[in-house]
């Protein structure tokens, strides 16, 4: 990754982590918490209610199986008593007849009742048809004569009705030890499903009768096509028969995977005595979708929450965080700006925000004061760098500068503007004969007579460098600039500083004068050249003169000194 968009990702990643990212970050830290544990408990709740789910089809089931064993014991019951009877009749030489007297069967779960001899043949029987009928080789009158107990056959057709039956038989030696003749009875599989209607009419839920091959015996209305059929589900059986062996028991509970992947809760019961057993299936998630629903719409709830807290985040980050930090931010743009007024209204703001608005406050007043205090140090500073120490005048930066703002003035007021150049005469000699700490004495002293007498006609004295002085009259004509340097000439001869090398025997000076009327044409350096002119050709008069530039003076006539 290149250091380019590492970077670019940095910045993106530092505005999503502004302040409304943080805030929403602790809403999300202080929700999530209460999210996973309302997920997990409505998982708890997912859990409960299909082990609840499971337990109730458990109890239903063995409800079911303890009434499916009810019709067991009446058919057996039935099926003793008539034993007892045909005992009674074979002692009395007439068990058929005996038998037949005897026999009510009001029970609708038997259909047919027939004694079958010791070969299997069928003796005496309410359905007259019977009578003769071989059972020798069916398995429960084998068993039944084996065992001497009661026994209930799996599915098979009867031979005297060519339907779906289950017989039940029971051994009358079990009363009569002599005997070996075998009660049979024909089961009406109709009314044992009907038993079993509780269990129906439950989505998701699937109870049926099952013989020990797996055929199903009697099932609730909604499923009565699927009796004297195998169970549509091949290994449940054999997974029931091994979960009994592993727990022992004649009834219980298993998780079973069918063949097309559902996950079903499968409750089972053994109808006590025999191979049959009741065989409730849950199929989990028809079961749960009820419940699952439920689940969704509380998830939903709780999504719907945590938007609610995040958008309450992110209004509560702009009402009280992100517009009072506005505030103070607009204040310090508008202080960077220049306004040196703008200040944080305190009041407007939230407490925590207050030490910050003071601070702030702070430091714009301080700030406002070093300014004005920079902006006067640095007018004393100009002042300074345009001011020349030895004479007290303006400096050559200093006069530069009123010259530049002059010149203007007279060109936009088309008014005159002379200017002096005053020049020492023979200074070398001076600061040679006294030294140039005199020198600057007398330079000092020159400076503050220029002043005064330039002050005097509203003009501009400076030193222009060196020994050399110019003063600067606006307004003035060349005749009244010729009077100020005759002035200022005079003024210093007056000063009587002695100067041995001078014919004078004082210090004296030269004046050049000149005088412009600024326009596009004139440039300032042009006053000056011709103010230096003249004051060449004062020094060439021989000093102590005054000269204006182009103009021969009558009243100052070249003064004959010796130089
Ligand atoms: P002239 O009459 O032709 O002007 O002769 P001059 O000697 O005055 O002229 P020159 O240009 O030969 O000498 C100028 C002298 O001014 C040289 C220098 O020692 C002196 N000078 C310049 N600036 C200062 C200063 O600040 N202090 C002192 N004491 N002397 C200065
Ligand atoms: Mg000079
Ligand atoms: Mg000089």
């Amino acid at each position: 990754m290149s250091r380019i968009s590492f970077n670019r990702k940095r910045v993106k990643l530092k505005k999503l982590l502004g302040i409304r990212g943080r805030l929403v970050l602790v809403a999300l830290i202080m929700v999530i918490p209460l999210m996973l544990e309302r997920a997990r408990s409505l998982e708890d709740t997912r859990a409960t209610q299909i082990a609840a789910a499971s337990h109730e089809y458990q109890k239903i089931a063995e409800h079911s199986a303890a009434s499916q064993r009810e019709v067991v014991s009446s058919v057996e019951a039935v099926m003793k008593s008539s034993a007892y009877v045909y005992a009674l009749g074979t002692d009395a030489g007439q068990p058929c007849a005996i038998l037949r007297a005897s026999l009510h069967v009001e029970l609708p779960w038997i259909r047919t009742l027939s004694i079958a001899d010791k070969n299997g043949i069928i003796q005496c029987s309410t359905l007259p048809s019977m009578v003769g009928l071989d059972l020798s080789d069916r398995d429960y009158i084998k068993r039944a004569t084996l065992t001497r107990q009661f026994v209930l056959s799996d599915y098979l057709f009867s031979r005297a009705t060519q339907q779906p039956a289950v017989i039940a038989a029971y051994p009358v030696a079990a009363i009569d030890s002599t005997s070996e003749a075998t009660v049979v009875a024909g089961l009406n599989l109709n009314w044992m499903s009907r038993v079993m209607n509780n269990l129906g009419g439950r989505p998701g839920v699937t109870a049926e009768l099952v013989d020990s091959n797996g055929v199903v015996l009697a099932a609730p209305d909604d499923l009565a096509s699927t009796v004297t059929h195998p169970l549509d589900d091949k290994t449940l059986l054999p997974d029931i028969i091994k979960h009994e062996a592993a727990t022992n028991a004649q009834s219980g509970a298993l998780t079973h995977t069918s063949s097309d992947g559902h996950r079903k809760t499968v409750s089972f019961a053994r109808i006590p005595g025999t191979d049959a057993r009741l065989v409730v299936r849950i199929d989990e998630t028809a079961v749960t979708s009820a419940i699952n629903r439920e689940i969704r719409s509380a998830y939903f709830q709780l999504c719907f929450v945590v938007l609610i807290v995040l958008l309450g985040a992110l209004v509560i980050a702009e009402g009280l965080i992100v517009k009072p930090i506005r505030a103070v931010t607009a204040t310090a743009v508008r202080f960077g700006r220049g306004d040196r007024a703008a200040r944080a209204v305190r009041k407007e703001l939230p407490a925590e925000f207050v030490p910050l608005a003071r601070a702030f406050n702070a430091m714009a007043a301080q700030l406002g004061q070093r300014e004005r205090e920079l902006l006067a140090s640095n007018s004393r500073l100009t002042v300074m760098a345009s001011v020349d120490v030895v004479s007290g005048l303006a400096n050559r930066r200093g006069f530069q500068s009123r010259f530049d703002f002059e010149w203007l003035k007279a060109e936009q007021n088309e008014a005159d503007l002379a200017l002096l150049m005053v020049d020492v005469d023979h200074f070398k000699q001076f600061n040679d004969n006294y030294g140039h700490p005199e020198g600057d004495a007398c330079l000092g002293q020159l400076g503050a007579a220029l002043d005064r007498i330039a002050g005097g006609a509203a003009g501009f004295a400076a030193r222009y460098g060196g020994e050399e002085f110019c003063v600067l009259l606006p307004g003035s004509s060349a005749a009244q600039a010729q009077d100020i340097g005759n002035a200022i000439r005079t003024a210093v001869q007056d000063l009587a500083m002695p100067h041995g090398a001078s014919s004078h025997r004082i210090v004296t000076v030269s004046v050049g004068v000149a005088r412009v009327r600024p326009n596009g044409t004139l440039r300032p350096g042009d006053l000056i050249e011709a103010a230096d002119v003249a004051l060449y050709e004062a020094k060439h008069r021989g000093r102590n003169a005054v000269v204006v530039h182009g103009q021969r003076d009558q009243r100052d006539p070249p003064v004959s000194l010796a130089s």
